[in-house]
Protein backbone atom coordinates (compact mmCIF):
# COMPACT_ATOMS: atom_id res chain seq x y z
CA UNK A 1 0.00 0.00 0.00
CA UNK A 2 1.15 3.80 -0.41
CA UNK A 3 1.08 4.45 3.11
CA UNK A 4 -0.67 7.22 4.75
CA UNK A 5 0.81 10.98 4.00
CA UNK A 6 -0.48 12.17 6.98
CA UNK A 7 -1.99 11.13 10.23
CA UNK A 8 -3.74 11.78 13.10
CA UNK A 9 -3.92 9.53 16.02
CA UNK A 10 -6.54 10.84 18.91
CA UNK A 11 -6.87 8.35 21.52
CA UNK A 12 -8.92 10.50 24.51
CA UNK A 13 -10.68 9.13 27.22
CA UNK A 14 -11.07 6.21 26.33
CA UNK A 15 -10.95 4.58 29.46
CA UNK A 16 -12.48 6.95 31.98
CA UNK A 17 -14.37 10.15 31.58
CA UNK A 18 -11.84 12.98 30.60
CA UNK A 19 -10.90 15.86 32.65
CA UNK A 20 -10.72 18.57 30.05
CA UNK A 21 -12.78 19.23 27.16
CA UNK A 22 -11.24 17.77 23.79
CA UNK A 23 -12.03 19.98 21.24
CA UNK A 24 -11.02 16.95 18.69
CA UNK A 25 -11.80 13.50 20.37
CA UNK A 26 -10.69 9.63 19.13
CA UNK A 27 -10.34 10.72 15.46
CA UNK A 28 -8.17 8.34 13.13
CA UNK A 29 -7.60 10.17 10.08
CA UNK A 30 -5.11 9.41 7.32
CA UNK A 31 -4.61 11.14 3.90
CA UNK A 32 -3.42 9.55 0.85
CA UNK A 33 -0.64 11.12 -1.28
CA UNK A 34 -2.39 13.30 -3.74
CA UNK A 35 -5.98 12.65 -2.28
CA UNK A 36 -8.60 15.29 -1.79
CA UNK A 37 -10.19 14.56 1.42
CA UNK A 38 -13.15 16.74 2.32
CA UNK A 39 -13.77 17.61 6.40
CA UNK A 40 -17.18 18.66 6.87
CA UNK A 41 -19.44 19.45 9.73
CA UNK A 42 -21.09 22.57 11.67
CA UNK A 43 -18.82 24.97 13.16
CA UNK A 44 -17.45 24.32 16.26
CA UNK A 45 -17.59 20.66 15.54
CA UNK A 46 -13.51 20.67 15.67
CA UNK A 47 -12.61 20.66 12.20
CA UNK A 48 -9.63 23.51 12.48
CA UNK A 49 -8.72 22.21 15.43
CA UNK A 50 -7.90 18.98 13.37
CA UNK A 51 -6.51 20.57 10.76
CA UNK A 52 -4.28 22.53 12.29
CA UNK A 53 -2.73 19.65 14.02
CA UNK A 54 -2.16 18.55 10.84
CA UNK A 55 -0.24 21.14 9.60
CA UNK A 56 1.78 20.81 12.80
CA UNK A 57 0.37 24.12 14.27
CA UNK A 58 -1.05 22.45 17.18
CA UNK A 59 0.41 19.56 19.24
CA UNK A 60 -1.86 16.31 19.92
CA UNK A 61 -2.52 16.52 23.20
CA UNK A 62 -2.82 12.65 23.48
CA UNK A 63 -1.92 10.73 20.02
CA UNK A 64 0.21 11.58 17.29
CA UNK A 65 0.85 13.25 13.64
CA UNK A 66 2.48 10.80 11.08
CA UNK A 67 4.13 12.62 8.09
CA UNK A 68 5.11 9.44 5.24
CA UNK A 69 4.77 7.05 8.50
CA UNK A 70 7.02 9.42 11.31
CA UNK A 71 5.74 10.59 13.79
CA UNK A 72 6.55 14.16 13.89
CA UNK A 73 7.48 14.52 17.39
CA UNK A 74 10.62 11.88 16.42
CA UNK A 75 11.85 14.07 13.61
CA UNK A 76 15.04 16.29 14.29
CA UNK A 77 14.62 20.23 14.30
CA UNK A 78 15.63 20.11 10.62
CA UNK A 79 13.55 17.57 9.55
CA UNK A 80 11.25 19.16 11.54
CA UNK A 81 11.40 22.25 9.59
CA UNK A 82 11.36 20.62 6.36
CA UNK A 83 8.11 18.74 7.91
CA UNK A 84 6.74 22.01 7.96
CA UNK A 85 7.12 23.44 4.98
CA UNK A 86 5.64 20.18 3.20
CA UNK A 87 1.96 20.96 4.94
CA UNK A 88 0.56 24.47 3.98
CA UNK A 89 -3.06 26.15 5.48
CA UNK A 90 -5.42 28.30 3.85
CA UNK A 91 -7.54 29.90 5.82
CA UNK A 92 -10.69 31.60 5.10
CA UNK A 93 -10.10 35.39 5.96
CA UNK A 94 -6.92 35.69 3.86
CA UNK A 95 -6.43 39.35 4.67
CA UNK A 96 -6.32 38.48 7.82
CA UNK A 97 -3.05 36.22 7.55
CA UNK A 98 -1.57 39.02 4.99
CA UNK A 99 0.45 41.94 7.12
CA UNK A 100 -1.09 44.80 5.51
CA UNK A 101 2.11 46.35 5.82
CA UNK A 102 4.20 44.24 3.26
CA UNK A 103 3.51 44.44 -0.55
CA UNK A 104 2.51 40.96 -2.16
CA UNK A 105 6.34 40.63 -3.18
CA UNK A 106 7.58 40.55 -0.05
CA UNK A 107 4.63 38.23 1.08
CA UNK A 108 4.66 35.59 -1.37
CA UNK A 109 8.66 35.26 -1.58
CA UNK A 110 9.95 35.75 2.23
CA UNK A 111 8.89 32.20 2.82
CA UNK A 112 10.63 30.53 0.14
CA UNK A 113 14.05 33.12 0.88
CA UNK A 114 14.25 31.97 4.17
CA UNK A 115 14.33 28.03 3.45
CA UNK A 116 16.43 28.75 0.24
CA UNK A 117 13.84 27.76 -2.41
CA UNK A 118 15.11 30.96 -4.03
CA UNK A 119 17.78 34.17 -3.35
CA UNK A 120 17.80 37.27 -3.43
CA UNK A 121 18.78 37.91 -7.86
CA UNK A 122 15.92 35.14 -8.33
CA UNK A 123 12.96 36.20 -5.88
CA UNK A 124 11.72 38.48 -8.39
CA UNK A 125 11.21 36.27 -11.30
CA UNK A 126 10.18 33.34 -8.53
CA UNK A 127 7.79 35.52 -7.07
CA UNK A 128 6.02 36.16 -10.66
CA UNK A 129 5.87 32.41 -11.13
CA UNK A 130 3.94 31.81 -8.00
CA UNK A 131 1.08 34.70 -8.43
CA UNK A 132 0.74 33.18 -11.97
CA UNK A 133 0.13 30.00 -10.86
CA UNK A 134 -2.04 31.07 -8.28
CA UNK A 135 -4.04 33.53 -11.30
CA UNK A 136 -2.74 36.67 -10.25
CA UNK A 137 -1.06 39.43 -12.65
CA UNK A 138 2.10 39.32 -11.60
CA UNK A 139 2.70 42.76 -12.20
CA UNK A 140 0.63 43.48 -9.18
CA UNK A 141 3.20 42.35 -7.02
CA UNK A 142 4.30 45.74 -5.58
CA UNK A 143 0.45 46.76 -4.18
CA UNK A 144 -0.15 46.08 -0.52
CA UNK A 145 -2.75 43.51 0.17
CA UNK A 146 -5.69 46.33 1.07
CA UNK A 147 -5.72 47.54 -2.93
CA UNK A 148 -7.24 43.75 -3.69
CA UNK A 149 -10.60 42.24 -3.69
CA UNK A 150 -11.22 39.16 -1.37
CA UNK A 151 -10.96 36.70 -4.32
CA UNK A 152 -7.21 38.22 -5.38
CA UNK A 153 -6.30 38.36 -1.83
CA UNK A 154 -7.19 34.50 -1.71
CA UNK A 155 -5.13 33.75 -4.44
CA UNK A 156 -2.22 35.64 -2.88
CA UNK A 157 -2.70 33.61 0.06
CA UNK A 158 -2.20 30.26 -2.56
CA UNK A 159 0.27 31.94 -3.85
CA UNK A 160 2.00 32.06 -0.47
CA UNK A 161 1.32 28.87 0.07
CA UNK A 162 3.03 27.32 -2.99
CA UNK A 163 6.39 29.48 -2.58
CA UNK A 164 7.28 27.49 -0.25
CA UNK A 165 6.44 24.01 -2.28
CA UNK A 166 4.39 22.10 -0.06
CA UNK A 167 2.62 18.78 -0.87
CA UNK A 168 -0.32 19.01 1.28
CA UNK A 169 -2.25 21.84 1.77
CA UNK A 170 -4.94 22.38 4.65
CA UNK A 171 -7.51 24.59 3.24
CA UNK A 172 -9.89 25.61 6.56
CA UNK A 173 -12.97 27.21 4.75
CA UNK A 174 -10.84 28.79 2.49
CA UNK A 175 -13.81 29.60 0.01
CA UNK A 176 -16.47 30.24 2.65
CA UNK A 177 -15.99 34.23 2.80
CA UNK A 178 -15.79 34.80 -1.07
CA UNK A 179 -18.94 35.23 -3.41
CA UNK A 180 -20.29 32.39 -5.07
CA UNK A 181 -18.78 32.44 -8.63
CA UNK A 182 -15.24 33.93 -6.83
CA UNK A 183 -15.36 30.59 -4.63
CA UNK A 184 -16.15 28.23 -8.07
CA UNK A 185 -13.21 30.10 -9.59
CA UNK A 186 -10.91 29.60 -6.29
CA UNK A 187 -12.19 25.98 -6.32
CA UNK A 188 -11.40 25.27 -9.93
CA UNK A 189 -7.98 26.74 -9.39
CA UNK A 190 -7.29 24.50 -6.26
CA UNK A 191 -7.99 21.79 -9.23
CA UNK A 192 -5.79 23.03 -11.48
CA UNK A 193 -3.16 23.23 -8.96
CA UNK A 194 -3.41 19.54 -8.25
CA UNK A 195 -3.15 18.35 -12.04
CA UNK A 196 -0.18 20.57 -12.24
CA UNK A 197 1.68 20.41 -8.72
CA UNK A 198 0.43 16.64 -7.58
CA UNK A 199 -0.78 18.68 -4.60
CA UNK A 200 -2.85 16.42 -1.45
CA UNK A 201 -5.76 18.51 -0.28
CA UNK A 202 -7.25 18.42 3.40
CA UNK A 203 -10.12 20.51 2.39
CA UNK A 204 -12.51 21.66 5.71
CA UNK A 205 -15.86 23.06 4.92
CA UNK A 206 -19.15 23.49 6.70
CA UNK A 207 -20.39 23.51 3.61
CA UNK A 208 -21.28 19.93 2.10
CA UNK A 209 -21.68 21.41 -1.26
CA UNK A 210 -18.38 22.68 -1.60
CA UNK A 211 -16.34 19.53 -0.82
CA UNK A 212 -18.76 17.26 -3.26
CA UNK A 213 -17.29 18.41 -6.48
CA UNK A 214 -13.60 18.64 -5.33
CA UNK A 215 -13.06 15.48 -2.75
CA UNK A 216 -12.00 11.79 -3.33
CA UNK A 217 -13.11 11.14 0.02
CA UNK A 218 -15.00 12.81 2.95
CA UNK A 219 -15.16 12.59 6.32
CA UNK A 220 -17.77 13.85 8.45
CA UNK A 221 -17.43 15.22 12.07
CA UNK A 222 -19.61 16.28 15.10
CA UNK A 223 -18.62 17.62 18.27
CA UNK A 224 -15.17 16.45 17.29
CA UNK A 225 -15.85 12.95 16.78
CA UNK A 226 -15.87 11.69 13.21
CA UNK A 227 -19.09 10.35 12.61
CA UNK A 228 -19.05 8.88 8.89
CA UNK A 229 -16.28 8.60 6.13
CA UNK A 230 -16.78 7.42 2.23
CA UNK A 231 -15.57 7.65 -0.89
CA UNK A 232 -17.24 11.07 -2.24
CA UNK A 233 -19.88 9.05 -4.75
CA UNK A 234 -21.02 6.82 -1.92
CA UNK A 235 -20.99 9.30 0.69
CA UNK A 236 -24.13 11.48 -1.59
CA UNK A 237 -25.79 7.78 -2.64
CA UNK A 238 -25.39 6.02 0.21
CA UNK A 239 -25.32 8.74 3.46
CA UNK A 240 -25.53 5.88 6.85
CA UNK A 241 -25.35 8.49 9.43
CA UNK A 242 -28.12 10.82 10.23
CA UNK A 243 -26.27 13.65 10.41
CA UNK A 244 -24.50 13.53 7.54
CA UNK A 245 -28.55 12.48 5.88
CA UNK A 246 -29.11 15.79 7.71
CA UNK A 247 -26.46 17.84 6.15
CA UNK A 248 -27.61 16.56 2.52
CA UNK A 249 -30.82 17.12 2.67
CA UNK A 250 -29.34 20.90 3.60
CA UNK A 251 -27.79 21.30 0.55
CA UNK A 252 -30.02 24.06 -1.23
CA UNK A 253 -30.64 23.07 -4.48
CA UNK A 254 -33.58 20.48 -6.04
CA UNK A 255 -32.57 16.69 -5.45
CA UNK A 256 -35.35 14.26 -5.35
CA UNK A 257 -32.90 11.75 -4.10
CA UNK A 258 -32.13 13.63 -0.98
CA UNK A 259 -35.74 15.09 0.11
CA UNK A 260 -36.63 12.28 1.52
CA UNK A 261 -33.88 12.87 4.44
CA UNK A 262 -35.04 15.48 7.55
CA UNK A 263 -33.06 18.63 7.31
CA UNK A 264 -31.37 19.69 10.76
CA UNK A 265 -32.98 20.26 13.98
CA UNK A 266 -31.66 22.43 17.06
CA UNK A 267 -28.47 24.38 17.10
CA UNK A 268 -25.46 22.80 17.52
CA UNK A 269 -24.53 22.01 21.67
CA UNK A 270 -21.56 23.16 23.21
CA UNK A 271 -18.87 21.04 22.74
CA UNK A 272 -17.66 21.97 26.38
CA UNK A 273 -20.41 20.29 27.53
CA UNK A 274 -21.17 17.54 24.99
CA UNK A 275 -24.25 15.32 25.05
CA UNK A 276 -23.99 11.79 26.49
CA UNK A 277 -24.00 8.79 24.33
CA UNK A 278 -24.19 9.80 20.88
CA UNK A 279 -23.15 13.44 20.66
CA UNK A 280 -26.25 13.64 18.00
CA UNK A 281 -29.02 12.49 20.23
CA UNK A 282 -30.52 15.46 21.29
CA UNK A 283 -31.21 16.21 17.51
CA UNK A 284 -31.23 12.85 16.14
CA UNK A 285 -34.79 12.07 14.36
CA UNK A 286 -33.92 8.28 14.47
CA UNK A 287 -32.69 8.70 18.71
CA UNK A 288 -33.16 5.25 20.34
CA UNK A 289 -33.21 4.69 24.80
CA UNK A 290 -28.93 3.47 24.39
CA UNK A 291 -27.95 6.26 21.97
CA UNK A 292 -28.29 8.63 25.43
CA UNK A 293 -26.05 6.74 27.03
CA UNK A 294 -23.80 4.75 24.71
CA UNK A 295 -21.63 6.30 22.32
CA UNK A 296 -20.99 4.40 19.32
CA UNK A 297 -18.23 3.29 17.46
CA UNK A 298 -17.00 3.72 13.38
CA UNK A 299 -18.00 0.52 11.96
CA UNK A 300 -17.14 -0.85 8.32
CA UNK A 301 -20.62 -0.81 6.50
CA UNK A 302 -19.18 -0.69 3.13
CA UNK A 303 -15.99 -0.73 1.03
CA UNK A 304 -13.73 2.15 2.35
CA UNK A 305 -16.99 3.35 4.47
CA UNK A 306 -17.29 3.91 8.10
CA UNK A 307 -20.34 5.05 9.57
CA UNK A 308 -20.56 5.55 13.57
CA UNK A 309 -24.45 4.99 14.14
CA UNK A 310 -26.60 2.09 16.31
CA UNK A 311 -28.33 2.15 13.79
CA UNK A 312 -25.94 -0.18 12.17
CA UNK A 313 -26.04 -3.01 14.64
CA UNK A 314 -27.80 -5.77 13.11
CA UNK A 315 -27.58 -4.52 9.64
FE1 LIG B 1 -29.10 8.90 16.00
FE2 LIG B 1 -28.66 7.03 17.81
FE3 LIG B 1 -27.43 6.93 15.46
FE4 LIG B 1 -26.75 8.76 17.27
S1 LIG B 1 -26.53 6.55 17.46
S2 LIG B 1 -27.07 9.08 15.10
S3 LIG B 1 -28.76 9.24 18.15
S4 LIG B 1 -29.66 6.76 15.84
MG1 LIG C 1 -13.49 26.39 11.82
Amino acid sequence: AAGPFGRVLQRMGLEKPAPTTHAVDRVDLSIKRGEVVGLVGESGCGKSTLGRMVAGLLPASDGQVLLSGKPIGELSAEERKAARLRVQMIFQDPYASLNPRLRVDRIVGEGALLHGLTDRAGSDDYVSAQLQRAGLDPSLRHRYPHQFSGGQRQRIGIARALAVQPELLVCDEAVAALDVSIQAQILNLFMDLREELGLTYLFISHDLGVVEHLSDRVVVMYLGRVVESAPVDELFEHPAHPYTQALLAEIPRLDVRRTKFQTIRGEIPSPLAPPSGCHFHPRCPHVMPRCKVEAPTLRGIAINHVSACHLHDGT
